[in-house]
């Protein structure tokens, strides 16, 4: 049978906005050691802005035009900005052959003429000569019919708690915060720098970011858990990798919310630490 305090704690966390799915994640969230962090619409917003668009071939206004419309079909965080920021309707009509790889972008057709939109991981994929860029933010990349036509510089900002997130999980015992993420280096780098987070790991692919934690899972102790924290987009798979997937519930995809064993409903990364705190309080009590 399950001990009554199991009860009151997934209670005590449900009144916090964590929602916890079974009474065995407790206490593995009470032996939580390594915290994993995605940074897209985890520890970031994930609510890109348009710093500036650099056109090449085309007018700005055309590059942004056809970025947005070749995202039409993206449920992506940079997808859904670009969009925002061309601000028009998008005619579906005009996009056809949508293909959308993760970690490096969408690859379509807008008025029968093939689009491709992303990263360097993307231009490079395709063969198609880029201009290099300095600016520390999400660069996207935009070429039509194979001729690179210009980037859209855009840039996200921390969640409000972020920061404190990470400092608070230190502050309880957690030996190790870690960030995982598909985007570039400098944007990585800068990001985990102002959270205090020295681990980090970019420019990865779904499928690295399960490596990523599986060779983390086999370094640690057997009694300390592993739990990564993503918004499900690009990262469901590692949220059943972990021993424990912890998903934003606000902004996340439902392949996370479905793939996860906790669900923070307000997408604050604070409530973390303030989950393994009630897990421990209610563990304490059983034993
Ligand atoms: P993160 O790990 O930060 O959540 P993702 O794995 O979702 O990032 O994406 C990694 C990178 O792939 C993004 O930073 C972007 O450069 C590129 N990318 C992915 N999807 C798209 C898209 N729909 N449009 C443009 N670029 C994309
Ligand atoms: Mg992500």
């Amino acid at each position: 049978s399950i001990p009554l305090s199991f009860f009151a704690g997934i209670g005590g966390a449900s009144r916090e906005g964590v929602l916890v799915k079974g009474s065995n994640y407790l206490e593995t969230l009470a032996n939580t050691k390594y915290v994993v962090f995605d940074k897209t619409g985890t520890m970031t917003q994930g609510v890109f802005e348009v710093n500036g668009i650099h056109h090449n071939t085309i007018e700005n206004e055309k590059v942004l035009e056809y970025a947005a419309l070749a995202e039409a079909y993206s449920s992506h965080p940079i997808s859904i900005s670009l969009k925002k920021a061309y601000g028009k309707e998008i005619d579906k009509n005009r996009v056809s052959d949508v293909e959308e790889i993760s970690g490096n972008g969408v690859v379509v057709k807008v008025d029968g003429k093939e689009v491709a939109v992303g990263n360097v991981k993307l231009m490079k994929r395709l063969n198609i000569e880029y201009t290099e860029c300095s600016h520390v933010g999400t660069v996207v990349h935009v070429a039509i019919e194979g001729k690179y036509a210009g980037h859209i510089l855009i840039s996200d900002r921390l969640k409000p708690h972020a920061k404190e997130a990470v400092a608070e999980l230190k502050r309880s015992g957690v030996k190790k915060a870690v960030m995982l993420t598909g985007d570039a280096d400098t944007v990585a780098k800068q990001v985990a720098g102002e959270l205090g987070i020295t681990d980090v790991y970019s420019e990865l692919l779904p499928a690295d970011k399960v490596s990523k934690v599986e060779e983390l899972l086999s370094k640690k102790g057997e009694k300390e858990k592993l739990a990564f924290v993503g918004d499900g987009i690009n990262d469901a798979p590692v949220l059943s990798r972990a021993d424990i997937g912890i998903a934003m519930g606000a902004l996340g995809s439902d392949a996370a919310i479905e793939a996860a064993d906790i669900v923070l409903m307000d997408d604050d990364p604070l409530k973390i630490a303030k989950a393994i705190r009630i897990s421990r309080k209610c563990i304490r009590i059983v034993y």
